[in-house]
């Protein structure tokens, strides 16, 4: 009895040494505190560097052989775009990637998000198309109003205020995000004269992602987050929080055989259009054929759904499941296509991926984007360390 009550303690001795160890509130507070103390992390801007050049620090601490990946691409930049609707001017966010162009037509509203269909028996050609946001990216919604022959869109927001969207590369014709609030407003107005000016400039950014890895050889998984964040929006959950997550889970399998077998990969130029990840998969095309799994981070700071919200491959899902079993975290199977996030280019390479989110908050990519919880991370760090338990051999 006193025998095994001793062993006992020893056990949740150990137990509770080996948790504290893993996933330190302290010591991921003081990486959050770090990375925001710089302001937004757009990608080129000095801020963008500063974080880039304190993860390679953190991780070369504790052994990791640490390598810069710089690529370049070209982003527009919003210098002040306006929405005139009879007298009312209506502040508008340009899509990145939008051409530049003043426009006089009539507005026209599309009952719906933009999809082909939602054009069925409407006549578009030379208006101002308003649409929603939401269901397909930004660029599709485009191309269908620039097929039926609109010259501008305006994409009404579906969360309260307005938000900083991009097209992902050059779009075809003008487009604009306006707040939920004013865009209301709009949904009643088709056939209204309107003034759209979009002042957009192009600037070449120079980004880049960091790499860590401890063994030689090309790696069996990779876990990624992008460190970069958007104009105006301190990234704290975006994409903050999924970044010190991969660095701690980096640090806490630092002296296991499993991180001989894995790259830690922080993606630049995500918010401008996955700039970052599909760098890397074009750049490293065998590499990428034996991947047996690539885990992503975005957005594990507050929780939303109610649920750790996991898309990507089921049978990694299934991994993630007992993992989070173990670790008594609720799992939502947010199906295979969810998220347009770093996972996607290596899921169209192939790789079987899983992405890890707690849901999109109401903060995103606005200002008020500076709180993520330590607890929630932790959570879906322990998740990852379990997929990897199970992928890596
Ligand atoms: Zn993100």
């Amino acid at each position: 009895m006193q025998r095994l009550l001793a062993r006992g303690l020893v056990l949740m001795g150990t137990m509770i040494l080996a948790w504290a160890g893993a996933f330190t509130s302290a010591r991921m507070n003081a990486d959050l505190t770090a990375l925001l103390s710089q302001g937004p992390r757009v990608a080129g801007t000095p801020a963008g560097r500063a974080a880039g050049d304190y993860l390679a620090a953190e991780l070369k601490k504790v052994g990791y052989t640490v390598e810069f990946q710089p690529f370049s691409y070209s982003r527009t930049r919003d210098q002040g775009s306006n929405l005139k609707v009879g007298d009312k001017d209506i502040p508008v966010n340009a899509l990145s990637g939008s051409p530049a162009g003043r426009l006089e037509a009539p507005l026209v509203v599309v009952m719906g998000i933009g999809r082909a269909e939602d054009y069925i028996g409407l006549n578009a050609r030379g208006a101002i198309v308003v649409v929603r946001r939401g269901g397909i990216p930004f660029l599709e919604k485009a191309r269908q109003a620039a097929t039926v022959g609109a010259l501008g869109m305006v994409v009404v927001n579906n969360t309260s205020g307005n938000i900083r969207g991009t097209f992902g590369g050059g779009g075809p014709i003008p487009g604009v995000t306006v707040s939920q609030e004013e865009g209301q407003a709009l949904l009643g107005q088709s056939g209204t004269k309107a003034v759209l000016d979009v002042r957009t400039v192009s600037e070449e950014v120079q980004a880049r992602n960091v790499i860590a890895r401890r063994g030689t050889g090309n790696p069996q998984a990779i876990v990624g987050a992008h460190y970069d964040s958007v104009v105006g929006a301190p990234g704290a959950n975006d994409n903050a929080s999924g970044t010190v997550t991969v660095l701690e889970l980096a640090r806490d399998l630092a002296h296991s055989p499993i991180s001989q077998r894995v790259w830690f990969v922080w993606f630049d130029g995500e918010e401008d259009g996955l700039w970052g990840s599909r760098k890397f998969v074009a750049a490293n095309p065998d590499l990428v054929r034996g991947l047996r799994a690539m885990l992503n981070l975005d957005m594990v700071g507050i929780d939303v759904l109610g649920k750790l919200g996991m898309g990507g491959d089921a049978q990694l899902f299934g991994l993630a499941q007992q993992s989070a079993d173990l670790e008594q975290v609720s799992l939502q199977d947010l199906g295979a296509n969810e998220g347009g996030s770093d996972h996607v280019p290596f899921a169209q390479a192939g790789v079987p991926v899983l992405f890890f989110t707690w849901g999109l908050d109401a903060n995103y990519h606005q200002p008020g984007d500076k709180i993520a919880d330590l607890a929630l991370m932790a959570q879906a760090g322990r998740v990852a360390r379990g997929v990897l338990e199970r992928v890596v051999q």
